[in-house]
């Protein structure tokens, strides 16, 4: 049984019957394709019958209009698409990619004005990535967006989008904010047909002009807010977050591409006759398709694996598409070539369609990332994936091994079941399971990194630990595509510290998902200035902006004022024009909180003890560090309509208030969660902290320390003898 029968026993009923709809529609309208193909025009009437003979929407859900099939089913429809014609198989694909973003991300709105059209084959979509001066660098794409009322206007370029000849609907990519690099890509739904928008001259890719190649431009082209299809932040990753898919259908139509050029040379050299026999016949012809033939299997086998694993997270994933894209792109072009050459000159005439078959072959190698790229993303895995299979490549050490040790603060158990903690060289070889190895330039000194050292909480749960839940460092090794080594990224939370080992160390190996990458204008001290507390500060902001808390609304009240988030919210809150009162338990301080941007700063005792459930409407807003009785009294002097963003406990974890506030004056309770935060809102924090905190307030709220002075450090944080950030230098 072949690779792809085998493949297709594991579909389900409805995905075959839909792949043979699928042969059946390219197998009726062979003509139709066929001249399309030799005049290189734009396929776009046979993409729209596709669409009226119910075959778009493949992976739409049903609730939506679509069909609800798997991914597999779309492998599959492009591999048949693509024995019929590669540029049909790729122009389709690209329509239905556009439609099924549309459909998971789009608004109510922009669904019901588009996604309809889309599949019914009325309207004809295409994704706008590409720029002349950024292909596989996405990440440098010129096009911008910028913020109006109601909306957003664009403006710049694309090039080499598929459909772009007449289709009317793009998702085109564009940069909202130059200094927040890939966390400022956003993606929104353009009508081509619009004022604002022009399609370039031709500039047709031989052997892709039947896939409508082509480019357009954007002139002050205005944009409703609810046609953006992903917000800045989410751009970038959702642009990646498909790649691996388009990676690995285009393997699949080099597959179908190559499946039908074998097809044409074995049925030709089966009838004709040289030196009284077939030439197929002739060992040396013979052989040549043979090793065609098999590297045809192998493209499959390798293009089915990345179909079964496109729906994972991991580095997997990317490796597979790399693999089977790099493959099936320098094998296709091989195979047709060796194809070509067992037909003699008939191979090269027009009617057998081979020769547009190779530069098709030559065009799939750049296609989705060239096979450059491939390689890097190949390459980048190697080192890692020796470091999940340390054991058996190197001696139970990762490859870094070479390197030597690391310092790190190790924590331990003694006999009697106390915490230990010691700066220590470890051994490379220790480091955890991780996709991304990082050298660590600065850590911080945090609440949690304090109970974890001197051990008077269990936030600890598993031993030897290496404490520190925030870093900033360089990559040094990656297994992820997202990351590359040299690259300068940043981690708050997610158990880093506390389940797995974290940041007061000279090196950590993590997980990429966890990663943020440093914003260009921030330095890795400065990104560790501002820690977990200034990130957890910012999502504080964000959360009452979240609310429609605005600087006319009213004063803001911010809780533990000294304390590393409240310091921090204190000195945003006054940046972006709010009014801040500070509640303090060290009034001794008040000129430093009123120079960080307080205009009022009160006792903390006021709040501190239990109090009536409604009190003078004192605040519009508050971002609380302290819980319990404060939390409490808090909301009961929130005004009507206002809210609390609640980040911390120093004070207690119970809330034992009232309903009052809520029920009464529809007051909102925000929970602000720093650990498990989404991508999205880390990095879109990140790079509003990187704008809007200035570096002096970071600097002149900071003290640094050595990864030995650490240990001493630690118990004074917990006795409350410690102001502001504490850097820790890992490296000193
Ligand atoms: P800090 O220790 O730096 O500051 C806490 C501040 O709270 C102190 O400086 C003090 O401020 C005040 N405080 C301390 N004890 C009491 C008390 N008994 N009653 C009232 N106020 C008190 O911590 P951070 O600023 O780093 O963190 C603040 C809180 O936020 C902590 O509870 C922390 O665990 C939590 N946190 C939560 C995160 C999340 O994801 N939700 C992330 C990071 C932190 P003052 O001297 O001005 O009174």
């Amino acid at each position: 049984m072949s690779a792809i029968e085998e493949f297709d026993r594991s579909l389900a009923p409805a995905e075959r019957e839909f792949q043979a709809r699928v042969a059946a529609f390219a197998a009726a309208r062979t003509t139709q394709i066929a001249s399309a193909s030799r005049a290189q025009i734009w396929m776009g009437d046979l993409l729209r019958d596709a669409c009226r003979q119910g075959l778009g929407g493949i992976e739409v859900p049903v609730a939506l209009g679509g069909l609800g099939l798997g991914f597999g089913a779309r492998i599959r429809a492009a591999m048949a698409l693509a024995k019929a014609d590669f540029s049909l198989a790729f122009a389709f694909i690209n329509h239905h990619s556009a439609a099924l973003r549309i459909a998971l991300s789009g608004s109510g709105a922009a669904r019901e004005a588009w996604l309809a059209g889309l599949l019914g084959g009325d309207l004809i979509g295409c994704t706008a990535m590409s720029e002349g001066g950024a292909g596989s660098d996405f990440a440098a794409i010129r096009t911008t967006a910028r913020k109006v009322d109601g909306g957003w206007v664009l403006d710049g370029e694309k090039r080499w989008v598929a459909n772009v000849r007449g289709c009317e609907i793009a998702l085109v990519f564009a940069q909202t904010d130059r200094l927040a690099g890939t966390a400022g890509i956003a993606c929104f739904i353009v009508d081509l047909r619009q004022a604002g928008c022009t399609r370039l001259p031709e500039d047709p890719v031989h052997g892709l002009a039947p896939a409508g190649i082509g480019g357009f431009a954007l002139h002050e082209y205005r944009v409703r807010d609810s046609d953006m299809l992903y917000a800045p932040g989410q751009g970038f990753r959702m642009a990646m977050a498909g790649v691996n898919k388009a990676r690995t259908h285009v393997a699949a139509m080099a597959c179908g591409l190559l499946s039908t050029a074998l097809h044409e040379a074995v049925a030709y050299a089966s009838s004709r006759m040289a030196f009284g026999r077939p030439v197929l016949e002739q060992q040396g012809l013979r052989w040549n398709l043979v090793d065609v033939s098999l590297t045809l299997e192998n493209m499959e086998l390798l293009t089915l694996r990345a179909t079964r694993l496109a729906d994972d997270e991991g580095t997997a994933a990317v490796v597979a598409a790399a693999m089977a894209k790099k493959f099936a792109g320098e094998q296709c072009l091989a195979g047709v070539a060796a194809c070509i050459q067992s037909m003699g000159a008939v191979g090269m005439g027009e009617p057998r369609g081979l020769v547009s078959k190779l530069v098709a072959a030559k065009a799939l190698c750049m296609a989705d990332g060239t096979t450059e790229m491939m390689n890097e993303r190949i390459g980048a895995s190697l080192g890692a994936r020796q470091l999940q299979a340390g054991v058996a490549v190197s001696h139970g050490r990762p490859p870094v091994a070479s390197a030597g040790g690391f310092r790190a603060v190790r924590l331990g158990k003694d006999a009697k079941g106390a915490t230990t903690a010691e700066v220590a060289t470890l051994d490379n070889g220790e480091l955890p399971p991780g996709n991304v190895v990082v050298r660590i330039a600065y850590s911080t000194l945090n609440y949690k990194d304090a109970l974890a050292i001197t051990g008077q909480s269990p936030v600890v749960r598993k031993f030897p630990m290496v404490p520190g839940i925030d870093f900033a460092g360089t990559v040094e090794h990656s297994a992820d595509a997202r990351y590359q080594v040299g690259d300068r990224v940043l981690l708050n939370g997610w158990g880093v510290g506390e389940t797995h080992w974290g940041g007061l160390a000279q090196r950590a190996c993590v997980r990429a998902d966890w990663l943020v990458p440093l914003p260009a204008s921030m330095s890795e001290r400065s990104a560790m200035c501002i820690g977990t507390a200034g990130y957890t500060a910012m999502l504080s902001v964000m959360a009452l902006e979240a609310r429609g808390i605005a600087p006319e609304a009213g004063v803001i009240l911010v809780t533990g004022a000294n304390g590393g988030v409240g310091s921090i919210a204190i000195a945003l809150l006054s940046r972006l024009g709010y009014a801040v009162t500070a509640s303090t338990g060290r009034l001794e301080e008040a000129p430093r909180l009123k120079a960080l941007g307080a205009t009022c700063v009160m006792d903390r005792r006021v709040l501190g003890e239990p109090g009536k459930p409604l009190q003078k409407e004192a605040w519009a807003g508050a971002i609380d560090c302290v819980g319990s009785h404060t939390l409490a009294n808090v909301l009961a002097g929130i005004r009507y309509g206002g809210a609390v963003a609640a980040c911390g406990l120093a004070q207690g974890m119970e809330l034992a208030g009232s309903v009052a506030p809520f029920i009464l004056r529809g007051v909102a309770l925000e929970g602000v969660d720093s650990v498990h935060a989404s991508f999205a809102r880390r990095t879109i924090a990140w790079a509003r902290l990187a704008r809007e905190l200035p570096g002096e307030v970071v600097e002149a709220n900071t003290r640094e320390i050595s990864l030995a002075q650490a240990l001493v450090v630690a118990p004074e944080l917990l006795r409350g003898q410690v102001r502001g950030r504490v850097v820790v230098d890992v490296n000193r």
